[in-house]
């Protein structure tokens, strides 16, 4: 079932609000009501959604897919290291950046999710991403490492 695409989010017509919400209601929806309000911290949740998300991106490259993560203000990604079948990903700017550090704890699941499925629309065979970094965890960045298989 299509009822919305990524396309049809852009139409926006709002005319005293536009077309911003702050970035405490994303950190909300995905920390409050995601992260905490659902079982296993969202898991499997956040993993569905996010790769739908990804999925429904006008994307065709690998660098299509960076700047929209970019433009989309989840951070601003930069590649540290490529082979043939790895992508490591550090995202600079991330949108947990600045919130409490919580040891144990890597909060950025859904939008590795969104990579993992915009990534899936691009690359033949399975992608597979693991976050292995966060602010919140109290590592110096948060960082994806996506395999090609
Ligand atoms: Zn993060």
């Amino acid at each position: 079932m299509t009822l919305f695409t990524f396309d049809d989010m852009k139409k926006i017509k709002r005319e005293t609000l536009g077309g911003l919400v702050p970035l405490e209601l994303f950190r909300s929806v995905r920390l409050i009501g995601m992260y905490q309000g659902l079982p296993m911290k969202g898991k499997n949740t956040t993993l569905t959604v996010g790769r739908e998300i990804g999925k429904s991106m006008p994307v065709e490259s690998l660098e299509d897919v960076l700047t929209l993560f970019e433009e989309l203000k989840i951070g601003i990604p930069k590649i540290i290291e490529r082979t043939e079948n790895k992508i490591h990903i550090v995202i600079e700017d991330c949108f947990c950046e600045g919130l409490p550090v919580n040891e144990g704890n890597m909060v950025c699941d859904l939008e590795g999710a969104i990579l993992e499925g915009a990534l899936s629309k691009i690359y033949e065979g399975k992608i597979n991403i693991r976050e292995i970094k966060c602010n919140v965890n109290g590592d110096e960045n948060c960082e994806y490492l996506i395999h090609i298989s």
